[in-house]
Order: C-alpha cells, then sequence, then structure tokens
C-alpha cells in the first residue's frame, strides 16, 4: 500500500510515521522540525488523513477520496484543528475540550504551527495537555528548530525531521503540477535560492516575487564582478546601487557573501555543493578569472561593510569602502 499518497522527499518519515500507522501504534505527540517549506504541514496534514481515513482497505493511504480525506486536506475538519502563531489563549482553547470526544472521526488531533514562538508560560500551559492526553487526542507540533522548547515537552513527543529536497525534485515537481511562465534556467536559480525548500519555490512562483528574487542574484553577481574586475564599469555599478535602502543593501551583501563562498569552494573542489550558482559552469566562469586570495579579500571587506552598515555608516560610503579596502 501507498502510505502518505502526493508527499514529496521526505522517505524516513514516510516509513517510520507510516509504519507507525498502519500498525496503529502512533504516538500522542509528535514534533515535526525542519526548515520554513520542508513539507511538515502537509506531513501532519497527510498523517491525519490517513490516520482518520474512512476507505483504509484501499490502495493508498490517505485514499484522498472519502469525506474525510477530502475536508482534511482542504482544512475543513472539525476534529482536526490547525492553530497558527500558537499563544496562550489557544491551549486555553484546547483544554476547554480537550476531553470531548471527537465530532465525527475516531481522533481529535491539533496541528500546532510554529511553536517555537511559543513562551514558556505558553509552553508549560501546552505540557498539561501533553503529559497526559486522553487516548482519542493527538498532538502535532510544528517548528522550524524544537531547541527553543522546553526539555519536558521534547521528552514527551518523538521528533521526526524533514529534509530539503534535491534540486531535480522540485524541477520535477514544479514542470509537473504548476503553470509559471518561468523559463528553466530562472526556475533553477529559484531553486538553488530556496535551498531545498518546496514550498519557498511554490511561493515564489508569483511574478512578482520571483522577478524580485531574480533581479536581486543579478545585482549580487554584478556587485560581485564590479568589484572583482575592478574596471571603469564597475564604478558605474556601485554609484547604480547609491539609492538602495540600507536594509535591502544589507540583504545583496549577506547574497554576496553565499555567492563568493560558492567561487572559493569551486577553486579548491570541483565537486562542492553550490548555494547560490546554479551549476558549476556558473561558479566557474566567474571563479577562474581571479585568484582565490583576490576572492577571499572581497569576503572580507563585505564582513567589514555589513558591520560598518551596523554602526550606521551611509550606504554610498559603505559600497565606496568596499571597492577601496577589498583584499587588503
Ligand atoms: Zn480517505
Amino acid at each position: 500500500m501507498e502510505i502518505f499518497k502526493g508527499l514529496i522527499g521526505n522517505e524516513e518519515i514516510k516509513s517510520s510515521l507510516g509504519r507507525a500507522i498502519l500498525d496503529k501504534r502512533f504516538s500522542h505527540a509528535y514534533i515535526i522540525e525542519g526548515a520554513y517549506g520542508t513539507g511538515k504541514h502537509t506531513i501532519a496534514r497527510l498523517a491525519s488523513a490517513s490516520i482518520l481515513c474512512k476507505n483504509k482497505g484501499g490502495k493508498a493511504l490517505p485514499c484522498g477520496i472519502c469525506d474525510t480525506c477530502q475536508k482534511i486536506l482542504s482544512d475543513n475538519c472539525t476534529d482536526v484543528r490547525f492553530f497558527d502563531a500558537f499563544k496562550i489563549d489557544d491551549v486555553r482553547k484546547i483544554k476547554e475540550n480537550l476531553y470531548d470526544s471527537a465530532t465525527e472521526c475516531e481522533y481529535k488531533i491539533y496541528i500546532l504551527n510554529d511553536v517555537q514562538k511559543m513562551n514558556i508560560k505558553a509552553q508549560n500551559a501546552l505540557l498539561i495537555s501533553l503529559e497526559e492526553p486522553p487516548p482519542h487526542v493527538l498532538f502535532f507540533l510544528l517548528t522550524t528548530d524544537s531547541s527553543y522548547l522546553v526539555e519536558t515537552i521534547r521528552s514527551r513527543a518523538q521528533i521526526l525531521r524533514t529534509k530539503p529536497l534535491d534540486k531535480d525534485t522540485i524541477f520535477n515537481y514544479v514542470r509537473k503540477n504548476c503553470k509559471t511562465s518561468l523559463s528553466d534556467e530562472a526556475l533553477c536559480e529559484l531553486i538553488v535560492a530556496s535551498s531545498g525548500s518546496l514550498g519557498y519555490v511554490l511561493d515564489m512562483l508569483d511574478e512578482k516575487k520571483s522577478q524580485a528574487l531574480l533581479k536581486d542574484r543579478e545585482r549580487t553577481i554584478s556587485l560581485i564582478s564590479a568589484y572583482l574586475n575592478d574596471n571603469a564599469e564597475s564604478i558605474s555599478t556601485i554609484a547604480s546601487l547609491f539609492s538602495l535602502q540600507r536594509d535591502k543593501l544589507k540583504e545583496l551583501l549577506q547574497l554576496c557573501l553565499v555567492a563568493i563562498r560558492d567561487l572559493a569552494v569551486t577553486k579548491k573542489h570541483r565537486g562542492a555543493s553550490l548555494c547560490f550558482f546554479s551549476s558549476l559552469d556558473d561558479a566557474l566562469s566567474v571563479a577562474s578569472k581571479h585568484s582565490l586570495q583576490k576572492i577571499l579579500g572581497l569576503y572580507e571587506a563585505i564582513e567589514r561593510a555589513l558591520l560598518e552598515l551596523d554602526a550606521n555608516v551611509s550606504v554610498s560610503n559603505t559600497l565606496v569602502s568596499i571597492l577601496i579596502k577589498k583584499g587588503k
């Protein structure tokens, strides 16, 4: 039987949680930990539908077609409650009817998103519900970082960690399932910027957002080239960025650091995985023209520039100072 039909990647979770659900030996609380957009909510939703599906004898779980599956998968089931930005008031709401039986399903399931944002008071209040939940209640706590949770919560739940997806998996998923006018090259750039987060890529398919991101990547490359090439064109490239807001320049410089890191590792190991450039050829086309020392000098200059921006040096002076101090 196919379990967690529709879940992309995350094979380990698919098999461990899937097996527990098939054997009806699941824990009453799970922490699903992973970066933004790596499928935490999808896993919790599919697990809930698999547990509550009315059609368990079929080829796949959840079946996706019974009433219960349809309600859960569209976030419309009264017995599967989703709480975003979880607060102490929400803990009270959960506690008020924790012991009531489910309305239409065998279990009541609570999916709490971003639990790392809960303060200690709210965490302790939630702990009481987690310590001795009624047998028909199940919790999924979703978080980008479980170390923000008190140890007493972590020890009462099973921790599952989502994994970033590889570039090809995301590329094929988008081409098969999404309508987008992005070229293959632009889509690859978007995927590289996502660090393996399908959710991020789907969000960025919005034309305005993707154009902004691609523009930032273009500016990053031109900024790096301007400094490394050090010719007359460099001055005009740098001058064109004088009107940027301080925060925007910081964002760009952070992106430069990621790209420069790619250039540096490309010089050392051709097989290293890249975080900014979408292909080794792209990285090599820049890296091969400059010495490692020069590339690392620029890295240091940009780190210093970020400190200067924090110390309120103006955007234009910061940009000029990188040009003057680079490689020193
Ligand atoms: Zn079903």
